[in-house]
């Protein structure tokens, strides 16, 4: 296809989202970023209104127009409160494919990040060296909170201590999955490099409930998605549909993969060699708190902890996974529901790093409200929210710990 050709695809595509926005505002109060910054072209509402223009050729397709289209979360918060059911985000991610072909590129940032999440030598290389980093302190200069100190289970434990501190290894559940299904983990690339601790422990329970498939797969492909490399995104897809095809279940604990693998299916719909293939592979997908409580999984232990939930938008809005984590969190502790637990925290991907006063007026929120819940954990299941969070416990000066779900249950 020329490249042309490929403009028009994705101005098309937006085109057809954005022509049923009606105008009405209902999303511009939910947009976190319509709160932290109260400008028209922050909200969904403004930033289909450009799309259209662009469309029309009465806005020129300039920087400042694609920054404003750069400038969202993607976290559908709009999606889900508008009447017409607008796929904003969609819009957005088809309108950056269209600059970063017509550009030529999606810009240097991007590229640089795509090409080290592509790479899975690099992935394991950048994991190794921010494992040494939180070793030796140094951490603390890794900009943007991307190699935070690590708060592991054993800690989690000692702190609550009781009878479940006494058990150092991860017991079999007692649920009996089907003898011929075989359940695979996908490691995702922040959740390996960011939080090695929590991976672990997302592996032991899975261990615990299943012969589990270790893969060595390839990133989920959403960073490239998001920032106009399309391209690499279906090539990953591609090699990750071929390496679990033995998989009857792929889990993954970290929300923003497992909402990108549901999705590949439909990515694939109009390709006659894959189209089977990708729809198979993403029927296997599931998130780990939603395979858990599926299969009936029991938390190891119940502690005398208050904890909170702070749901990510890939797992809630994204997948319909609500209930799941907050079940599993109310057998392992004292739960409480913290306001707007399932607002945005600013991370979504690389926003924190390209909007980091935004990002943080949004994180700012996010603290009050877990300190108003009076929880001693907050827990998650996304990387990224779990580097924002951490810096809102800091922020906090430590009035709460940050912990992936996989800690605590
Ligand atoms: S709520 Fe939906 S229809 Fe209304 S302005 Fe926003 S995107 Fe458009
Ligand atoms: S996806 Fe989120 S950040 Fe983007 S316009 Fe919608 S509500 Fe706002």
């Amino acid at each position: 296809m020329k490249n042309t050709d490929k403009q028009e695809q994705y101005l098309k595509k937006a085109g057809e989202i954005v022509s049923q926005c009606d105008r009405c505002g209902a999303c511009l109060p939910v947009c976190p970023l319509f709160g932290a910054k109260d400008i028209e072209f922050s909200s969904a509402r403004g930033k289909n209104n450009v799309a259209r223009g662009i469309l029309q050729g009465v806005i020129q397709p300039t920087p400042a127009a694609m920054a404003v289209l750069n400038f969202c979360l993607l976290c559908r918060t709009c999606v889900d409160n508008c009447p017409s059911k607008v796929q904003t985000d969609e819009a957005m991610i088809a309108l950056r494919q269209y600059f970063a072909e017509k550009n030529g590129t999606p810009g240097a940032k991007y590229k640089a990040l795509g090409n080290l999440m592509k790479n899975r030598t690099l992935v394991k290389f950048s994991a190794g060296a921010l494992k040494v980093l939180r070793k030796t302190g140094l951490n603390s200069l890794v900009p943007h909170g991307m190699a935070p100190g690590e708060f592991t289970r054993k800690e989690y434990l000692a702190s609550f201590a009781g009878p479940a501190a006494l058990s150092g290894s991860v017991p079999s559940s007692p649920v009996q999955l089907a003898k011929k299904a075989k359940a695979a983990y996908f490691r995702g690339c922040g959740m390996h490099m960011m939080f090695p601790d929590a991976e672990k422990e997302s592996i032991a329970i899975l261990r615990s409930v299943t012969d589990l498939q270790l893969v060595d797969n390839v990133c989920c492909g959403l960073p490239h998605l998001a920032h106009g490399l399309r391209g690499d995104f279906l090539a990953m897809a591609k090699k990750n549909i071929a390496l679990f095809e033995k998989a009857d279940v792929i889990v993954s604990d970290c929300a923003s993969c497992s909402g990108t693998l549901k999705h590949i299916g439909a990515y694939f719909a109009d390709d006659p060699e894959w189209k089977d293939r990708a729809a198979a592979f993403s029927q296997k997908v599931m998130d780990f708190s939603e395979y858990l409580t599926h299969i009936g999984y029991t938390p190891r232990h119940r502690v005398a902890a208050k904890l909170t939930f702070h749901e990510p938008c890939h797992l809630g809005r994204g997948q319909g996974v609500k209930k799941q984590p907050r079940e599993l969190l109310k057998a392992a502790g004292d739960y409480i529901e913290m306001k707007d637990a399932n607002v945005c925290c600013g991370g979504a991907g690389s926003f924190h790093m390209d909007y980091p006063e935004v990002a943080a007026a949004i994180l700012d929120k996010k603290r009050i409200n877990i300190e108003n819940s009076g929880a001693q954990i907050v827990v998650t299941e996304c990387p990224t929210c779990l580097v924002q969070l951490n810096k809102a416990a800091a922020n906090s000066g430590g009035k709460f710990k940050v912990m992936h779900i996989s800690q605590v249950i």
